[in-house]
């Protein structure tokens, strides 16, 4: 279903900037990196060579839902542990002449025959993570390249074929391996065990191939050309099919996923979620991700109070968006799933419901842990869900020449997915995303597994439109359940302290799950933890490899920010 945003009647003025100043030097990541700047269009995605494939397209006239194609495709193979064809993905896609936004469900889903239990031991107790993820039974089926199909079809503008050339190309001839995915190699225990991988990735000693070595991937040079000729189809049925089912059903712990799981796979569109904060409308993706809805929680509880004038580094405001986190996310864990078999609680995004929870903040103390709210509409008893997630996955950001736009999280779980490599790509682990423990006290688990369920997601792909329904901002990051916290600290520094794309997603990490409160440890934030300590707060140092890119879109151009903490770029024209 298509969702327009409608300009609202009151005309505001000076929209472009909030009031707020922009603090002098608020803490933050690398400051010598600047915001990029472009007239006509942007890609910011997670490697040089991804970005620039998805540049080259919009060069070429292309939309950009085409250039997010691209960059797909490269990703796959420049980042392989991130993302890929054999994961899944989230899409927002706005339409500038229709002024419409849609959004893009590539959830994997879970085999028919998945069962509640299938991630518990013999003794009955959940599975070491680690043990659930490598092999066959963590794999769902693929969903990325049926939504970017899907959406290709509705605002493609160059043949799908095109979109495949630099991908492929970089495959036959070769890309270095970057630093962070030769650190990936390094780290990594189980990929070495499959043999198509251990021979791609590793010398023949087993010792990782370095940074800078020349990897060419034939395998996937030839996959993604039947891709470009037969479409998604060619993934879901057919020889490469055929080969992901035996890869899935032969690995050492074995999946249930079958022919007819991978040709029934759909993509699905969803209503987006969108929230009025402040002279703003944010809007993100709905279930089974819980992203947009929990980001959506936290701006509702957090609007009626002054989050601007203290500017980046202000305790009070930081203690506010930490007390609305916990409170989200203890709504998530209990209520959001699968939308398809576990309904939402209607009144999740209520503003009574929202104003009730935010009342619960005390400005100056931390609540420590809270419970689920009871929103309007909540029928069913659920037992909540303590499912971990590990960070990998990509984000990319695009605004093309007319100014639609692409926010696009895609994912194959964690760092190289199950670890099982299938004609040059990577098999996604997203299965471990569902709740490993069905049941709690006779109560079921909203996100456990079951046949054909698409696991939860904390993927967060937002844009940000003024009141006169204008784009204003592209943004998301990678990061498992802190994806949360990652986007909301850039919407927040974009949109109430006024800082650029590049100071917003340089802003120290600082957020929490409905535990302890997790601040990146970087110099110059010692100060901020005192001030949270001494407002109750437990303040635990994270490493915090967020993975953020944001377009701020104005009158006269665009400006860009990419993740210093990994690879990322912004380019443009
Ligand atoms: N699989 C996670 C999700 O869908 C994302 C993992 C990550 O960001 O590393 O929420």
């Amino acid at each position: 279903m298509k969702i327009r945003i409608r300009p609202l009647a009151a005309l505001l003025f000076g929209l472009a900037l909030p009031a707020a100043a922009e603090p002098a030097s608020p803490p933050g990541l690398a400051p010598e990196r600047m915001a990029s700047y472009a007239r006509s269009h942007m890609v910011a995605a997670a490697s040089p060579p991804a970005a620039e494939a998805g540049r080259a397209i919009l060069r070429a006239g292309g939309s950009a839902i085409d250039a997010a194609i691209a960059v797909q495709m490269v990703l796959t193979l420049v980042e392989p542990q991130s993302s890929g064809i054999g994961g899944g993905a989230f899409l927002l896609h706005w339409q500038a002449a229709a002024r419409e936004l849609r959004t893009y469900d590539g959830r994997e889903t879970a085999p028919a025959a998945a069962t509640p239990d299938q991630f518990l031991g013999p003794d009955g107790r959940p599975l070491r993570f680690l043990d659930a993820v490598v092999g066959g039974l963590s794999v769902g089926v693929p969903g990325a390249v049926r939504m970017l199909e899907m959406a290709h079809r509705a605002h493609g503008r160059l043949p799908w074929a095109d979109l495949f050339e630099p991908a492929i190309r970089l495959a036959e001839q070769g890309f270095p391996v970057s630093p962070r995915l030769a650190a990936a190699l390094a780290g990594d225990r189980a990929l070495r065990g499959d043999p198509a991988a251990a021979a791609y990735f590793y010398q023949p000693d087993g010792a990782p191939k370095p940074a800078g070595t020349m990897l060419s991937n034939p395998a996937l040079a030839a996959t993604l050309r039947t891709i470009a000729a037969e479409g998604a189809d060619a993934l879901h049925a057919g020889p490469i099919a055929r080969d992901i089912v035996a890869a899935v059903a032969g690995a050492a712990r074995p999946g249930r996923m079958t022919a007819a799981d991978l040709a029934g796979y759909r993509a699905r569109e969803r209503d987006p979620v969108c929230v009025p904060y402040r002279v703003w409308r944010v809007c993100g993706m709905g279930a089974p991700s819980s992203g947009g809805i929990a980001i959506a929680q936290v701006l509702g509880m957090v609007e009626r109070h002054d989050i601007a004038s203290g500017g980046a580094g202000a305790p009070a405001a930081w203690h506010l968006l930490l007390e609305a986190s916990r409170l989200a996310f203890a709504d998530r864990d209990l209520y959001v799933a699968d939308p398809d078999r576990v309904p939402l609680p209607a009144g999740l995004l209520d503003r009574g419901y929202l104003a009730e929870r935010g009342r619960r903040i005390d400005a100056g103390r931390s609540g420590g842990r809270v419970p689920a709210g009871e929103p309007p509409g909540q029928r069913a008893a659920l037992a909540p869900d303590r499912s971990l997630e590990v960070p990998s996955t990509s984000h990319m950001a695009i605004v093309d020449r007319d100014g639609n736009a692409v926010s696009m999280t895609t994912t194959i779980e964690g760092p190289f997915g199950a670890k099982l490599m299938v004609r040059g790509f990577l098999l996604n682990n997203e299965l471990t995303d569902f709740s490993f423990v069905p049941e709690a006290g006779g109560r079921p688990v909203a996100n456990r597994v079951e046949g054909g369920k698409r696991p939860r997601s904390s993927m967060s792909p937002t844009m940000v439109f003024d009141r006169d329904g204008r784009l204003v901002a592209v943004l998301g990051s990678p990061g498992g359940a802190r994806i949360i916290g990652y986007t909301l600290k850039t919407l927040v520094a974009m949109l109430d302290w006024g800082l650029d794309p590049q100071r917003a997603v340089s802003l120290p990490n600082l957020l929490n799950r409905n535990g302890p409160t997790e601040l990146e440890d970087l110099p110059g934030t010692a100060a901020l933890a005192e001030a949270l300590r001494a407002r109750g707060h437990e303040v635990q140092p994270m490493t915090a490899p967020s993975g953020l890119q944001a377009i701020r879109v104005l009158a006269d151009g665009l400006v860009g920010g990419a993740d210093p903490r990994r690879e990322g770029v912004a380019v443009g024209d």
